[in-house]
């Protein structure tokens, strides 16, 4: 039998075609079918897998044959009314679009003394040249190897990883600034030497944690003190008394499908962070905090969609595991072994596949700035007008004219 070089097809059928004796047939590969689960669907892995080999946009063809609504993200439309103008083109430099964010706190108002002077010092900030940081891994077959990919990509792109601490080693030290650790309170009095060598913690929240936040800013004034919020029906409340307490920067966490549970079953993860950057709009303190989002991001336009609803910058897990080939089987979840082996790749060829990834991402990204016509990214934050909503539009237009058309599903298994 010949080689059927599937690597090479370009899947123009031809060859079903034009077999004089009709003995070809061309099917899908059942287990490309089995790859992920109905959120992180087979088409959203292979596209990541693409981009990660290549650092290239994906492009499907002429038109778009998918559906125009769904669930999760895909209710979801951006504006892209400037699309037609050649100047608006940001990727190829005819138009600088500007994708830094800072990371921090600012302040509501300045202060002057009687000569004229501010008084204060102003908050202490830092700038990431992209909306996206590195997120700790929620499952795979990790390794030193997975971590020292994951920490030289994060350094190379000059934004940030999060480590939890019980993975802190000391290879992992020489890229320590642009690390994360991640602690839990008890963990941040037996591990202050870590502290004061980094730039930016996380706790984990607890009930403890507004109420302890000025002591650890008074033991480590240089840090960043950053608090993971795993999402939930208290989160708006939550989110503005961490505001208040003097949280730098409030991590928001739904599950890895991006859903987030509560009493009327799950809700999707923009839909929260959309709530919860109200709440502290109408609390008139949102300019005051950064808000990192997390769990869900599948595809570069979630990031845009993402600070969109409200959030300055998101944080990837999954994505960067699809750059190390994971196919999403979850055998390691069930400590079975890894069919494609992530945990024995190479550094340098795993830092290059994430960094691939994350330049296609970011050159999406700024395709979607440019369509909407806006050169700033932090311009895009709560930028609702920027976008349109199957509810509202349903609420306000449609459903008025054609009645409820299309209930919403639920994302994820
Ligand atoms: S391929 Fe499967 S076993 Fe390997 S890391 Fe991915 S989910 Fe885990």
């Amino acid at each position: 039998m010949t080689d059927t070089i599937d690597s090479l097809c370009k899947n123009c059928l031809r060859c079903v075609q034009s077999c004089p004796g009709q003995v070809i047939t061309k099917v899908a590969n059942a287990e490309y079918k089995r790859l992920g689960n109905s959120y992180w669907t087979p088409d959203i892995i292979r596209r990541q897998w693409f981009q990660a080999e290549t650092g290239r946009i994906p492009v499907s063809g002429a038109g778009y044959g998918g559906p125009f609504s769904g669930p999760g993200f895909d209710d979801m439309w951006t504006d892209m009314s400037e699309i037609v103008r050649p100047t608006r083109d940001g990727i190829h430099g005819r138009e600088y679009i500007n994708t830094v964010v800072d990371l921090g706190r600012s302040l509501r108002y300045l202060r002057f003394d009687a000569a004229g002077h501010v008084v204060g010092d102003a908050p202490k900030k830092i700038e990431i040249p992209i909306p996206i940081i590195l997120k700790d891994l929620p499952l795979g077959s990790l390794s030193e190897s997975v971590f020292l990919a994951m920490a030289e990509a994060a350094q190379a792109m000059d934004t940030f990883m999060i480590a939890p601490v019980k993975e802190w080693k000391p290879y992992l030290e020489p890229y320590k600034a642009h690390l994360i650790p991640l602690l839990t309170e008890a963990e941040i009095d037996t591990h202050g030497e870590l502290i004061r060598g980094v730039r930016i913690i996380e706790i984990q929240l607890s009930d403890e944690t507004a109420a302890r936040l000025s002591r650890i800013r008074a033991a480590y004034p240089d840090v960043l003190i950053m608090v993971r919020v795993r999402l939930g029906e208290r989160s708006g409340e939550e989110v503005l008394a961490l505001t208040r307490a003097g949280a730098d920067i409030l991590h928001l966490c739904a599950d890895r499908d991006g859903n987030v549970e509560s009493g009327n079953g799950p809700r999707f993860v923009k839909d929260v962070v959309r709530s919860v950057h109200m709440r502290l709009v109408e609390a008139g303190c949102r300019n005051e905090i950064t808000l990192f989002a997390s769990g869900g991001i599948a595809m570069a336009e979630h990031v845009a969609k993402s600070i969109i609803v409200g959030a300055d910058a998101v944080a990837l897990d999954i994505p960067l595991l699809l750059a190390l080939e994971c196919r999403l089987c979850f055998r390691c979840e069930a400590g079975l072994s890894c069919p494609v082996e992530v945990e024995n790749i190479h550094p340098e060829w795993g830092k290059s596949r994430i960094l691939n990834l994350i330049a296609a991402w970011r050159n999406q990204l700024i395709e979607v700035l440019g369509a909407m016509g806006i050169r700033e990214i932090r311009r895009l934050r709560g930028e609702v007008g920027r976008a349109m909503f199957f509810d509202d539009l349903e609420r306000e237009t449609f459903g008025r004219l054609f009645g409820k058309r299309k209930k919403r599903e639920s994302v994820g298994n």
